[in-house]
């Protein structure tokens, strides 16, 4: 073989290290549980990620051992029960075995004539099926669904103003288009119009009612309004899980109202759609099926690891209207590799893509939708189990409805921003939990986000106990001590 090769010159020594990388992330699962969630990174550690490009080899164990000492410690701690902060999946070990095999094949699912491909194409179906959509509808892995939002946005503006957009530009075509979402939508909404070149003054914000959905008088209002003013409302989103508090808007209503002014409706469901798989919470999400695009995320409650989003449009050809374009490079034929047209590349801005779907396959076939749905189910449990704790202490009070996974809350006191910051720090710091926080009306909640399928009653009590703590130390405390 030649000196240029990647590959070992003795085979059996890449296998038993191989074997003793595999033993110690599984450890790690194994013994997550008596980590701290996080710890603060020590700056020496920092220091040694800024070495020079290596020029000479180094041994794969020594690399390992700087992977095991500097690294794995380090990290954001999202696979920790304890983690609870912004909306993060755990992860779970079926997915990271297959992400090893996927990486080992290497394939790339641009397109061409394989079963990579297929296995792709096998989610798409049981997604359709999930959500009710019809067999002609089209679907694609992406990074995450910051990326399916965008794509949601640039099919419907394809859709509205014909292929010749893609030419022409936005400018040629005369109009201006208007796309709606509630207060409670995630940003990326606002920067898929900034990224698509619509611009966020396209984008109108409809206020949310007291259960922080859609009000969705003020969005028929909104789309009259518009219409009368000769603009050309376009796209309307749904969300089945507001980031904040877990709001899901009434997408059975909102899918009447968008058929009635002819307009796409779209739905981030980025953690929320797979609620769908648990029967409790199916319900809850009626409408999905009447949806024009759906964007969410295998990563977050359904414990793929990073990353694996997906977007699903109602309508192949407008999906696929919105991305082919024809490259002497990529030119298809009916028989050899250059055959299955058309290709994943054909809907997406990506070419070259990783294979996103072995690892959702391995994870769906493996557990089992059922299971899968338990899981999803359970995070909800647990989140009414910190409701109830919150609403019996009056210490404590609760900010937001809990309606999915999600609990807001605070700490009651004087100078009640600055202390429920410092008790979110400070729990950091302690490994104990991770929630994060936002603001609610104007005020600073600890926000508690469940999606990881590790939680159970522990972690929810710890976190209980050490808020309570800590927020009696720091009530205690002059505001000028609080701020170091
Ligand atoms: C997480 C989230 C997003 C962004 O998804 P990414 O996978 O992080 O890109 C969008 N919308 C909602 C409601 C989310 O919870």
């Amino acid at each position: 073989m030649s000196q240029e090769s990647l590959d070992p010159a003795d085979w059996n020594d890449l296998r038993a290290q191989g074997h003793r990388m595999l033993d110690d992330i599984l450890d790690y699962l194994e013994h997550l549980r008596e980590r701290p969630v996080w710890q603060p990174i020590p700056t020496e550690v920092r220091h040694r990620f800024h070495e020079a490009l290596p020029q000479e080899p180094s041994d794969l164990a020594a690399v390992h051992q700087q992977f095991m000492a500097d690294i794995l410690p380090y990290a954001v701690g999202n696979a920790h029960p304890g983690f609870m902060g912004w909306v993060h999946g755990g992860g779970a070990p079926v997915g990271m075995l297959a992400e090893m095999l996927a990486a080992g094949l290497n394939a790339n699912l641009g397109g061409r004539d394989q079963i990579p491909v297929a296995v792709e194409r096998q989610i798409l179906e049981w997604m359709r099926t999930l959500f009710g959509f019809p067999e002609t509808a089209s679907g694609l892995f992406v990074t995450g669904t910051s990326m399916a939002n965008l794509i949601a946005v640039l099919v419907a503006k394809t859709a509205i103003l014909g292929t010749r957009v893609r030419t022409e530009g936005l400018a040629a075509s005369g109009q201006q288009l208007r796309a709606y979402a509630s207060a409670g939508a995630h940003g990326c909404i606002a920067q898929a119009m900034d990224i698509s070149g619509l611009g966020t003054d396209a984008l109108r914000i409809i206020p949310v009612n007291a259960r922080f959905e859609m009000d969705l008088e003020r969005l028929e209002a909104a789309l009259v309004e518009d219409r009368r003013a000769g603009l050309t409302p376009f796209f309307v989103v749904g969300t089945a899980g507001t980031v904040d508090v877990g709001a899901v808007d009434s997408l059975a209503t909102l899918a009447g109202i968008c058929r009635r002014h002819a307009v796409w409706f779209h739905v981030d469901g980025a953690y929320g759609a797979l609620g769908r798989l648990a029967p409790d919470l199916a319900p809850r999400l009626d409408g999905l099926e009447h949806a024009d695009s759906i964007a969410f995320d295998f990563h977050k409650w359904g414990q793929v690891p990073y990353d694996a989003g997906f977007i699903l449009v109602r309508n192949d050809t407008l999906h696929h209207q919105a991305f082919a374009s024809p490259a002497a490079y990529l030119r298809r034929e009916t028989r050899g590799v250059a055959a299955g047209s058309p290709w994943p590349c054909d809907y997406g801005p990506d070419l070259s893509r990783g294979f996103r779907a072995l690892k959702t396959w391995f994870t769906l076939k493996v557990y089992g939708a059922r299971h899968m749905g338990a899981v999803i189910s359970h995070t909800c449990a647990l989140a009414r189990y910190l409701e109830q704790h919150i609403v019996a202490n009056p210490a404590l009070e609760l900010l937001a409805p809990v309606s999915l996974n999600i609990v807001c809350f605070r700490y009651r006191c004087d100078r009640s921003d600055l202390i429920n910051a410092r008790i979110v720090t400070a729990l950091h710091e302690s490994g104990i939990a991770v929630p994060s926080t936002t603001t609610l009306h104007g005020r600073l909640a600890i926000r508690a986000a469940i999606v990881n399928h590790r939680t159970q009653e522990e972690d929810i009590d710890a976190l209980l106990k050490a808020t309570l703590a800590l927020g009696a130390r720091f009530n205690a405390m002059p505001t000028s001590e609080l701020d170091s």
